[in-house]
C-alpha cells in the first residue's frame, strides 16, 4: 500500500471509506506540480481547492474531491457520508427519515467530467438526426437496443464496442441508440439501477453511481455511440442531460405529472410508453401535456431547489410496448395512428419488442421485430423506431449473494436476446428494409 500526497493522509484514514483494502490510492491537492503530473498521467485523482468534508474538517483531506482506487475502480466523491444532520425531537416531521446524505451538484460533478468534444459531438448528431427522422426527413428507422439495465459496465462497453460496428453496417437503414439504462422502475420493490446501487449489494451508494454512470457515458459519447435512457427521476437529468440523445418515459410513469414537466424540458426527444394495462389514452395525454410549458419544482446545476420553467418539447412519441396483449400488431399500430390523429399529435410510434409485446418472453422478441419490419414493407410510414432488449448473452440472472458466481453480460433485470441473435435479427431487418429506405430516400 502506497499512499502519494502533499499532506500526511492517514490511509487507515482513507481505507475506512472503502469496502476493500486499498492497493495504492494516489492524492492530488491541486497545488504540487509533481502531484499535477501524476494525475495528469492517470486518470485517478483530482483535485479540489475549496470542498471541505464537514466531519474531516481538520484534516488533510479537505483538498480533495474524489479518490479511486486503482485496484477495484471504486470510487469516493467528497463530502463522503455527511451524517444526517442532528434530527430534531419533533414527532411531526421526517418520522420515517432515517438519514440524509449531500451529494455533489451536477455542476460539482460536471467539473470533474466535463463532457469532451467528441462526446458532444455525437450527442448533437443523434439529435438531430432523431428529430429528422421523427419529422418525416430522414426515411430511416430509429433503433435502440441493449440491455434492459446496465449493472456492470465492463460488459456494457463489450456490447457498446460490438453495437457500434453492428451500427456502422446497417446505417443506411437504421439509427442505432444504445439502450444505457441506469436507473429502473419496480412493479414492487428489488434492484433499482446502477444509479441507485451501483455495487448490487444494498449499499445505495448513488454519489459513485452517478459519477460513473457519467463517466460511462462520456466514453460511449467518445466512442460515437449515441445513448438511449430512461428519465425515472427529475433530479439525475441534471446530471447527464449533456450525455443522453433521447429519453424514454417509463409504462410506470406515463401518467404521472411530475414526469410529464419534466419530458416538456427534456433537451432530447423523448418516448412515452404506453400505460402497463396497454392503455394508450395515458400515453396520448402525456405527449399533449409534454408539447406545453410548464412551471414546476426541480434543481438546478447548482443543487438548489427551483422553479423551473419550460417551453414544452414538441419531440415526443409514443412507444407501443404492449398490455395486457401485445400492440405491435397492424390493427393495433392502425388503431395507435387514429389516437395520435385524433390527439392532433405527429403520428410516430416506436415499437418496443420487449415487455408486453413479447409477454415478457425474450425468445418472441425477434417475431415481434419481424413483423414491424414487415409491415414497413408493405407501406407503414408511422413506425420510425424499434426497441429491443439484447445483451452479450441471452436471458436473465438473479443476482447470487456471492457476486463472483455472476454471469458475465447477462441481464439482471428483464431477458434480453443475445448478442448473435441480435445481429442475426438487425441484419436480416436491414435487408429486408433497404429498398424501402432507399425509394424513401429519392
Ligand atoms: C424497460 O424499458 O426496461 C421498462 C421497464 O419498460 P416499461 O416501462 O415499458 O415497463
Ligand atoms: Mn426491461
Amino acid at each position: 500500500m502506497r499512499v502519494i500526497g502533499s499532506g500526511a493522509a492517514s490511509m487507515a484514514h482513507i481505507s475506512q471509506f472503502f469496502s476493500k483494502p486499498l492497493n495504492i490510492v494516489w492524492i492530488f491537492d491541486g497545488k504540487s506540480s509533481r502531484m499535477q503530473r501524476l494525475a495528469k498521467s492517470s486518470v485517478l485523482f483530482v483535485s479540489c481547492e475549496h470542498y471541505a468534508p464537514r466531519h474531516l474538517s481538520a484534516c488533510t483531506f479537505r483538498c480533495l474531491k474524489h479518490i479511486r482506487c486503482l485496484s477495484c475502480n471504486e470510487i469516493r466523491i467528497f463530502p463522503i457520508r455527511v451524517p444526517k444532520r442532528p434530527m430534531s425531537n419533533s414527532d411531526i416531521s421526517d418520522l420515517y427519515v432515517a438519514a440524509e446524505e449531500i451529494l455533489p451538484t451536477p455542476s460539482e460533478i460536471k467539473s470533474k467530467l466535463p463532457l469532451t468534444a467528441g462526446a458532444e459531438a455525437t450527442v448533437r448528431n443523434a439529435r438531430a438526426v432523431i428529430r429528422s427522422v421523427l419529422d418525416g426527413n430522414d426515411p430511416r428507422l430509429l433503433l435502440v437496443a441493449g440491455p434492459c439495465s446496465v449493472h456492470d459496465l465492463e460488459g456494457a462497453k463489450e456490447y457498446a464496442q460490438r453495437l457500434s460496428k453492428l451500427a456502422e453496417e446497417v446505417s443506411d437503414v437504421f439509427f442505432v441508440l444504445m439502450r444505457v439504462y441506469f436507473s429502473k422502475p419496480r412493479t414492487t420493490v428489488g434492484w433499482k439501477g446502477f444509479i441507485n446501487d451501483p455495487r448490487l449489494d444494498d449499499s445505495f451508494r448513488l454519489d459513485e453511481g452517478l459519477f460513473r454512470a457519467r463517466e460511462f457515458l462520456i466514453e460511449l459519447g467518445e466512442m460515437g455511440i449515441p445513448v438511449a435512457t430512461e428519465a425515472l427521476d427529475s433530479i439525475t437529468p441534471q446530471y447527464l442531460d449533456d450525455v443522453i440523445s433521447w429519453n424514454a418515459i417509463g409504462a410506470r410513469t406515463a401518467e404521472s405529472q411530475a414526469h410529464r414537466e419534466m419530458a416538456s424540458g427534456l433537451s432530447t426527444p423523448v418516448g412515452i410508453k404506453n400505460g402497463t394495462d396497454g392503455s394508450i389514452s395515458v400515453a396520448v395525454n402525456a405527449l399533449q401535456t409534454m408539447r406545453q410549458p410548464h412551471h414546476f419544482l426541480g434543481i438546478n446545476q447548482d443543487g438548489q431547489c427551483s422553479v423551473l420553467r419550460t417551453t414544452g418539447n414538441p419531440y415526443g412519441h409514443i412507444i407501443l410496448r404492449g398490455g395486457g396483449h401485445p400492440n405491435y400488431d397492424s390493427v393495433s399500430i392502425a388503431r395507435c395512428e387514429e389516437r395520435l390523429r385524433q390527439g392532433e399529435l405527429p403520428v410516430n410510434i416506436v415499437v418496443d419488442c420487449s415487455h408486453g409485446n413479447s409477454l415478457k418472453d425474450f425468445t418472441r422478441q425477434p417475431l415481434v421485430m419481424k413483423d414491424c419490419v414487415n409491415q414497413v414493407v408493405e407501406g407503414n410510414r408511422s413506425i420510425r423506431g424499434l426497441m429491443i432488449e439484447s445483451n452479450l448473452f441471452e436471458g436473465r440472472q438473479d443476482v447470487p449473494d456471492d457476486k463472483s458466481a455472476m454471469k458475465y453480460g447477462v441481464s439482471i433485470t428483464d431477458a434480453c436476446i443475445s448478442w448473435e441473435m441480435t445481429e442475426e435479427l438487425v441484419r436480416d431487418a436491414r435487408q429486408k428494409l433497404l429498398p424501402v429506405i432507399n425509394e424513401a430516400k429519392q
